[in-house]
């Protein structure tokens, strides 16, 4: 058991106070959701995880079939109606699918209601066009509300775990290959979290990013995996 720092233990103390208080006042008061950012103490893992899925969606498939990974994505739930094919053959090939929300709506400063409208509507689609009986993995986009009291209970109604990210890719449209694969190399540790965007350059980068993962003596896999391995 790690040393819990004064501010760590004032969170905890706060989170515990908010629980009881939950259960004095009804259903009024917030549900708190598992949230994680990385698993520390650290466990020989590291999940790399890729949101939205507006595009290079078969390429990065190719790529992870080709390396045998699995990985979790966050599609936007829309784009499981558009484009149903591609979503169910990552799901046929092992991959994990967490909730984006239906529409990428910043969740920040939203009633409970939108929150849990969003989340009805992401685990619909994914129901009819995957056939997931349950979605246990949430991102909100931006990360926009993942503290918020409506953000929380809502994921916390649908049985989700609010999965945020503690390292994040350079990969965005300009940027290359290479600077995706150093930026791992350089920060990465084990237990990490690592956002990506389906960017070109990231997934050009992909099968080296795995080989860093390994060559580290990690296994690169799914926030499932992680968060398993992590107890
Ligand atoms: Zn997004």
């Amino acid at each position: 058991m790690p040393p819990f720092s004064r501010r760590q233990f004032l969170q905890t103390s706060l989170i515990g106070l908010a629980a009881l208080a939950s259960v004095a006042a009804g259903p009024e008061v917030s549900l708190q959701a598992p949230t994680v950012f990385n698993v520390r103490p650290a466990v020989p893992a590291l999940a790399l995880t890729f949101d939205d899925g507006y595009v290079n969606v078969a390429r990065l498939l190719d790529a992870a079939r080709k390396a045998e990974v699995r990985l979790t994505l966050f599609p936007v739930g829309q784009l499981l109606d558009r484009r149903p094919e591609v979503w169910q053959r990552a799901v046929a090939e092992g991959h994990e699918i967490g909730c984006h929300t239906y529409t990428h709506r910043a969740l920040g400063g939203q009633p409970v209601e939108t929150v849990r409208a969003e989340l009805e509507q992401f685990c619909t689609a994914a129901h009819k066009q995957l056939g997931l009986e349950a979605v246990r993995l949430f991102r909100p986009p931006y990360g926009s509300g993942w503290s918020a009291p409506a953000v929380q209970q809502a994921a916390a109604e649908f049985g989700m775990t609010v999965v945020m990210w503690n390292r994040v890719s350079p990969g965005r449209q300009a940027s290359r290959p290479s600077e995706v694969v150093q930026a791992l190399q350089q920060s990465a540790r084990a237990g990490d979290i690592v956002l990506y965007h389906f960017q070109a350059a990231e997934v050009a980068a992909f099968p080296r990013l795995v080989e860093h993962g390994r060559a580290q003596g990690w296994h690169v896999g799914t926030v499932g995996e992680l968060l398993a391995a992590g107890g």
